[in-house]
């Protein structure tokens, strides 16, 4: 049985056909620059088909279905096909930023459901649409599959409401829905259920504080399984530092900034989602890139990585405390899953809350689930390879299933 995972930008869509027998997808790509007199498509055969190529195309996409249509001739190309025949595509399942709170749950797509992404609009206005797009594009080349909408903000329809809401005026939740939302949740819920399989725990009984570090960073703390508390807010730049995101700050710099700097609300928006984070303090927003200079002798590039980790210990901090009992810490995401120089800092004196790494195990690479903190600590911390679109499409058998 196949799904095809799709997440669609404005100008661009990244898919994944996953055989959901074997569970490993069949290829994976990004379609870029639709609209543009020149687009770009990297298609990637996975290794698992023994066909396994990466293909790079060169040529003008009009629109996404036009992109989606030279998608689907690769799919079932004659040499580097991975299906014969379109209609082997079982179901569309597509990752959609914010359903808000009348999307709690991944759903078949419906008229009524396209109905609340849009609504959902103001919430998430650069995602919103273009996950609609995604999924007009899906019917239209894909009128046999079933479309299945899994959202970002799904697993932390869990948290309680002392936990979602902001101290402002009632009334602005009540008017405008301004409370906190979260993201990442499908990787913190698939990072979740992986390690408490790993653990051997009922997953019911099982709490965890995950952390999710790659441009975009964002922590959950996960009790009996369910999210009570996230980094990330009404929207993905609250919460911890990033690459080119501010994470939290005084909220009153902004007028601050309007006042001495002159700058509009727009721009002091773009300025705390792309010029801020590792970038604004070092100037470069790639861990890896930072971890070179600091090597350099670079005092930017310190700093920017020694405020990173701070605020990771910070929500650690506060999330062991709202758990009480911590069954695991999890790495997950680019950085949290290679980076073990930033997972040593972030672990370094942590030993009296029983958080103690075992410097060889986390200094050697792996590729899957992993312990790397010393054995008989109490809290064990865990490496877990996110995967977004495996739980993408697992959730979008189950909600077939019913
Ligand atoms: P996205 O949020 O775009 O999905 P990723 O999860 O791919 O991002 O993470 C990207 C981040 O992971 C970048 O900051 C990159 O520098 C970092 N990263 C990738 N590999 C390594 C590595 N070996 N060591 C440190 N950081 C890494």
């Amino acid at each position: 049985m196949k799904v095809l995972v799709i997440n669609a930008g404005s100008s661009s869509f990244k898919y994944q056909l996953m055989d959901m027998t074997s569970k490993t997808p069949l290829c994976s790509g990004l379609v870029e620059r639709i609209g543009d007199p020149v687009g770009a498509l990297t298609h990637k055969i996975s290794p698992d088909t023994d066909k396994e190529r990466k293909l790079k195309l060169e040529e003008a996409f009009p629109d996404h279905v036009a992109g989606m249509q030279r998608v689907v001739a690769l799919l079932t190309d004659v040499r580097d096909g991975v299906i014969e025949d379109v209609k082997e595509i079982y179901a569309v399942g597509h990752r959609v930023v914010q359903g808000g709170e009348a999307l709690e749950k991944s759903c078949r797509i419906t008229a009524e459901v396209k109905e609340a992404i849009r609504a959902n609009i103001p919430l998430a206005p650069l995602h919103n649409p273009a996950n609609l797009s995604g999924i007009e594009v899906a019917e239209t080349v894909f009128p046999h599959a079933p479309s299945v909408a899994v959202f970002d903000t799904e697993f932390h329809q869990t948290m309680p409401q002392y936990a979602y809401m902001y101290a402002l005026p009632y009334e602005l939740y009540e008017t405008l829905r301004v409370r906190r939302y979260g993201f990442h949740g499908t990787s913190h819920r698939y990072v979740t259920r992986k390690a408490a399989e790993f653990l051997q725990k009922p997953l019911e009984a099982f709490n965890v504080i995950t952390c999710h570090l790659g441009n975009g960073c964002s922590m959950c703390a996960v009790k009996g399984g369910k999210c009570v508390d996230t980094s990330m807010g009404m929207t993905p730049l609250a919460g911890l530092m990033m690459g080119t995101r501010c994470g939290d700050i005084d909220p009153a710099i902004h007028e601050y900034l309007a006042e001495h700097k002159k700058l509009s609300i727009s721009e002091i928006d773009a300025l705390l989602n792309k010029q801020s984070g590792l970038k604004g303090i070092a100037g470069m927003n790639d861990m890896r890139d930072l971890h070179n200079a600091r090597a350099d002798g670079d005092k930017r590039a310190q700093l920017a990585f020694e405020m990173f980790c701070h605020r990771i210990r910070q929500y650690l901090g506060a999330y062991y405390a709202e758990l009480g009992r911590v069954d695991a810490v999890v790495f997950t995401a680019g950085i949290g899953e290679n980076d073990d120089l930033l997972r040593a800092e972030v672990c370094a004196n942590l030993a009296p809350m029983g958080i103690e790494l075992d410097l060889e195990a986390n200094a050697r690479r792996g590729s899957g689930v992993r312990s790397i903190s010393r054995p008989g600590t109490l809290v064990p911390v865990l490496v877990v390879p996110t995967n977004e679109e495996l739980e993408i499409a697992e959730a979008t058998l189950a909600v077939l299933k019913g």
